[in-house]
């Protein structure tokens, strides 16, 4: 964090190890839990880091291996195994120095790299709202993103560090860093029960974040301290003394709580300073569980316990794994004593969590019970679904996905959303509202277009590209992973298809009845009515409907529809009037992929049975076969006005050369159409390349001036429209 200058070359002389500080705490810390082995490896890795990062300062001014030396020693304080060290050492490297990961892989193996890389990544999401629920889902992201726990161990470490050395930085970012770790770091080591790190930076942020109140809290606490000890020191005596009476073996302290639990407690119970703070705190602890209950016996026949305060987290552990026995006593001056009970393992788990595992990782091949019960919390824990039942392969690996079955994704606003994993681009437009799901046509992520299709990635930036005349496509079923968008796109389409039917229906019909030389507004209602009960339907709207959907004939309903008014009144068909196509008919009205007709073409409809109408060229190949067909056949012409952009199939022989097609993409996007697909011929003559566009266009003359554009560059030998099946 802050203050660092890009490397200058390294020198080639290796620094000599650190002698002095954290160098050598590190040195005998390590000694202390490490095989001589290990230790050469994290030196190696200590001087590597030491190279690489050469010549940069902290903003302390203090040379900058100094904090992954510190990072290195809160995490060998909690026994971590060699390769987390390592990569503690080496944490900032691939954000600062020119080395990446293809290096450290080579040099430290890829768990190392691995680490050390999802450090990096997790270094470049930030966190920017501050409502509660998206501090959550931030804090899931992170999880989720950081695959290894070990990563996530790192970062804590990497961040108490930089906590502890806030001052040096300016205020804004100050506050800044403060309030995210408040919000997002100390809760996480809170879940991961690292309860030494979750309190020291807790109160780090709470100094920043509030410099009064902490200073004042710190005061009062100073001043009461004093008066306390002599109390504290005659409770403990008389525990002591009781225990060893009924030859309890115990370790009995007294606890303080930590600032701002305290300041927290004041707030949330609204208490004053002294009645919180006059709670004293003991804990007591021993050798196995059954001590536990024994403990609990001597101390409420020393004093008198609060009724209900008692609580058993040895039967019911909390979420995060913590176990011990809570009472609290009416102590000899009147004052309530808080005890906690618990078993050495209990208290390894209580205070370093997750990490107490290595604890005890070397010890024995056999799980102790403190490794099934850390297992166990850990399964509860990260909520794992996971159908593996190894659970050796589960501790020894350490890997896993923290929310499997969930994704965190950032909306252009910085808010963090949750989708289930495997949700697409339309899956997030829809959650994010189903106007912008129903009208989405494109999608950016991380700031470049991808397809709607594109499957969404854990930290992903998206930004839904939306268009008023949009609307659901049916192919999009094909991928949705949410019920949400699945269930809107299914109800819109089923919408669209009956009432724009309907209204194409209606216009069939009545273009059928002027050419029966009948006034469609004189058809009355109990002709109407008439017909329905013929047909045996629901309403007028269900025969509009399937008139729309080519399930009947305009020309068959218009001519009944008139002999319910005048059973002796029929008059011979005629040929039809046109109908005029807007394109914007959904699925009633359909065009015809073999020719793809635009505005301006020469159409002809063709009535499909249960599809609607299929819109033709003229001179399409594929009408020759219907020409015998005349029933079927729909005079259609355009609106003037048509209120979407077709598609159009074009094939283009071009230079083999360089950049092409970029320069015909940027062609296209110049006179505002877009692309829908590309695809190219690999020829045998190597000159030149054949490839076929299919583009949005509004129109002919759109499309005219489209081609004549891309005529213009060098590079393009021929263009021609393609109305064929050539290229769909
Ligand atoms: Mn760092």
């Amino acid at each position: 964090m802050g203050g660092r200058a890009r490397a200058v070359k390294p020198p080639p002389a290796p620094p000599l190890l650190p002698a002095d500080g954290e160098g050598s705490r590190l040195s005998q810390l390590l000694k202390t839990y490490l095989k001589p082995k290990d230790i050469a490896q994290v030196m190696a890795a200590y001087r590597f880091s030491d190279i690489a990062h050469t010549g940069q300062m902290r903003m302390s001014g203090d040379p900058y291996i100094s904090h992954p030396v510190t990072v290195a020693c809160i995490l060998a304080e909690l026994h971590l195994d060699a390769l987390t060290i390592m990569a503690a050492l080496l944490h900032d490297v691939m954000e600062d120095t020119e080395f990446g990961k293809q290096e450290l892989t080579e040099k430290f193996g890829a768990t190392v790299a691995d680490l050390v890389d999802g450090v990096s990544k997790l270094d470049k999401i930030e966190f920017q709202t501050a409502t509660h629920e998206q501090a959550e889902n931030f804090r899931k992201m992170l999880l989720a993103m950081s695959q290894d726990v070990r990563v996530i161990l790192v970062k804590l470490a990497d961040r108490l560090h930089n906590m502890r050395t806030l001052d040096s930085m300016a205020s804004e970012k100050r506050r800044r860093i403060a309030r995210e770790t408040m919000e997002i770091y100390a809760p996480i080591a809170n879940r991961l029960g690292l309860n030494e790190i979750y309190q020291e930076l807790e109160d780090l942020s709470f100094k920043h974040l509030y410099p009064l109140r902490f200073a004042v809290l710190t005061k009062s606490i100073k001043a009461v301290r004093g008066n306390r000890k002599e109390v504290v020191g005659k409770i403990l005596e008389a525990i002591k003394q009781r225990l060893s009476d009924l030859r309890i073996e115990a370790e009995v302290t007294g606890r303080e709580k930590h600032l701002f639990s305290i300041y927290r407690k004041m707030v949330e119970k609204t208490g004053t300073f002294s009645e919180i703070f006059d709670i004293y705190g003991f804990r007591i602890i021993v050798k196995d569980t059954a001590t536990c209950y024994l403990t609990l016996g001597a101390l409420h026949g020393l004093y008198k316990p609060i009724p209900g305060k008692f609580k058993d987290y040895i039967a019911i552990p909390k979420a995060n794994g913590y176990q011990s026995l809570h009472t609290t006593l009416f102590g000899p001056f009147g004052t309530p004593i808080e005890v906690q009970i618990r078993s050495r393992e209990m208290h390894n788990i209580a205070e370093a969590g997750v990490a107490a595992h290595w604890l005890y990782k070397n010890t024995d091949a056999d799980l102790s019970a403190l490794q099934k019960q850390t297992h166990q919390w850990l399964q509860r824990l990260l909520e794992i679904q996971s159908e593996s039942t190894d659970s050796v392969e589960f501790l020894e690996h350490f890997k896993f996905d923290l929310f499997p079955d969930e994704v965190y994704v950032f909306t252009p606003k910085g808010q963090i959303m949750a989708l289930p994993s495997g949700a697409t681009a339309v899956d997030f437009a829809y959650a994010v509202h189903t106007d912008v799901g129903n009208c989405c046509v494109a999608v950016k992520i991380n700031h470049e277009l991808a397809p709607l299709s594109t499957e969404l990635h854990n930290g992903d930036h998206v930004e839904i590209i939306t268009a008023t005349q949009a609307k659901p496509n049916p192919a999009w079923l094909n991928y949705v992973a949410t019920g949400k968008a699945r269930a809107h796109i299914r109800h819109f389409l089923k919408t669209m298809k009956s009432s724009e039917s309907a209204m194409l229906g209606e216009r069939m019909l009545n273009q059928a009845l002027r050419v029966l030389q009948a006034n469609p507004d004189d058809i009355s209602e109990e002709q109407w009515k008439k017909l329905v009960r013929d047909y045996g339907v629901q309403d007028k709207q269900e025969i509009l409907t399937d008139i729309g959907l080519g399930q009947r004939l305009n020309v068959m309903v218009a001519r009944q529809l008139l002999t319910m008014a005048e059973p002796s009144g029929e008059k011979p068909v005629k040929q039809l009037g046109s109908i005029t196509i807007r394109g914007s008919e959904g699925m009633a009205i359909q065009f015809a992929q073999c020719c793809r007709p635009i505005p301006g073409d020469p159409i002809l409809g063709f009535i499909n049975k249960g599809k609607g109408v299929v819109v033709h060229t003229r001179d399409c190949s594929a009408i020759r076969k219907f020409r015998k067909d005349p029933d079927k056949w729909l005079d259609v012409e355009w609106d003037p006005d048509p209120h979407r952009l077709f598609k159009a199939n074009m094939r283009l022989a071009v230079a083999n050369q360089p950049g092409v097609l970029a320069k015909i993409a940027a062609g296209i996007a110049g006179v505002g159409s877009n692309i829908d697909n590309v695809s190219m011929e690999e020829g045998d003559d190597s000159a030149y390349t054949h490839m076929n566009f299919t583009v949005q266009v509004k129109d002919r003359e759109h499309l005219a001036r489209l081609m004549r554009g891309l005529r213009k560059l060098p590079e393009v030998v021929r263009i021609n429209r393609v109305k064929g099946a050539a290229n769909s």
